[in-house]
């Protein structure tokens, strides 16, 4: 008999959770501010050794607010990975910006930091660097480069909660980190972001311009046009009790991911994201596998099995320098990065939720090898 279906991803909530959004129910702190709003961002700015926290609505938001925060003016342009969410590319489409896209490395499936020095030009304003799926950027590389031509680093640490590189946490590197804590995250409110920068005045229009900016002052006077991004008090109560977890919900997903590796690591016809870099050890956001090119059977066909056999999964991004919308916006893609490209094509994810049992993991995993040998 088939276990019962395992989603790719699903939340826990526990008791301890419950309790503190019920005391900011009960507490009438219902809207985006007040004390619950204040302990959420303090104790992420603390965790991630930043000065000042801004909460928003999710991560798309935080990403939104920094590059309308910086002043950039159409035509800068922004390197960025290719291989990531489309969140990283819709305000600098919006604003007029250049996308400049970097592809993959083959190994680690973040931006190949080697190929950034050559695409920077006069025109670059900033670098956004990624951490894909868990796994840190090289941002000793990276921080060099832009150091060296002054450039400003932002670090969308979305995938990356309780990461660290080289002992520093990520959400800690750059001019500005931005996070979701969106369902699937590893820390989550349901919906939900936030930016972390150490820079007093970004901070300040950052948290004006989230906010309807209102003058101060005069609250119902504006010198800009700004938006309503603001998370709930329940939202920010919930993230807090999160928080009290976070070394135990990454070391629980790096057991996930033991378990998973005992069984598919060295197995033909895959590769897997590695658990360690220099300077940094997988917080497995997702447990991601890649099929070789040369794979007779394609990642839908793994799909579909595995969903017969009652497993949820995912397939990877679908690389940004080929989404149609860039058309739209003046801009043809005739670059091939291919690593990205691979990854798109070729990459799946497969369940890794908090709440699985071992055993239901060693289903995944036993399943998974039997689609593969079977091809
Ligand atoms: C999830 C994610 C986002 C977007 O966050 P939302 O809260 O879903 O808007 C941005 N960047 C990365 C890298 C993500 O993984």
């Amino acid at each position: 008999m088939l276990p019962s279906f395992i989603p790719v991803s699903s939340p826990l909530i526990t008791a301890k959770d419950l309790e503190m959004v019920t005391q900011a129910l009960s507490d009438g702190w219902i809207s985006g501010e007040g004390p619950y709003i204040d302990l959420f961002e303090n104790k992420m700015a603390e965790i991630c050794d930043r000065k000042f926290a801004i909460s928003v609505s999710n991560g798309t938001d935080a990403l939104d607010l920094v590059f309308q925060g910086l002043n950039f003016e159409p035509g800068d342009e922004i390197i960025l990975p290719s291989f990531t969410i489309i969140s990283c590319l819709s305000q600098i489409l919006r604003m007029g910006l250049v996308p400049v896209f970097v592809d993959a490395d083959p190994v680690t499936w973040n931006m190949d930091v080697q190929q950034v020095e050559a695409l920077i030009s006069n025109k670059t304003r900033a670098i956004l660097a990624v951490h894909i799926y868990g796994l840190a950027v090289d941002m000793d590389a990276l921080s060099q480069i832009a150091g060296k031509h002054g450039i400003p680093i932002i670090e969308d640490a979305a995938e990356a909660h309780g990461l660290t590189f080289q002992g520093k946490m990520c959400g800690s590197f750059g001019l500005a980190s931005t996070f979701s804590f969106y369902a699937n995250k590893n820390i989550t409110t349901g919906e939900g972001g936030m930016v972390l920068t150490d820079d007093e005045e970004l901070a300040n229009k950052l948290r004006s311009l989230k906010n309807l900016s209102h003058r101060e002052g005069s609250r119902f006077v504006h010198d800009e046009i700004g938006w309503n991004m603001r998370i709930s008090s329940l939202q920010a109560a919930l993230g807090v009790s999160q928080l009290d977890r976070i070394h135990e919900i990454v070391a629980r997903r790096r057991e996930i991911a033991g378990i998973y590796s005992e069984h598919l690591d060295g197995l033909n016809g895959i590769t897997i994201q590695p658990r360690y870099m220099q300077g940094a050890e997988n917080a497995y956001w997702v447990y991601g596998l890649l099929l070789d090119e040369s794979s007779e059977i394609s990642v839908g066909q793994v799909q579909q099995r595995l969903q017969e056999k009652n497993i949820g999964t995912r397939p990877f991004f679908y690389p940004l320098h080929k989404q149609p919308v860039l058309t739209k916006y003046g801009f043809s893609s005739h670059n091939r990065l291919p690593v990205s490209e691979l990854l798109g094509s070729n990459g799946f994810y497969i369940p890794n939720a908090l709440s699985l049992e071992n055993s239901q993991i060693e289903y995944i995993a036993n399943s998974l090898k039997e689609v593969l040998r079977n091809k």
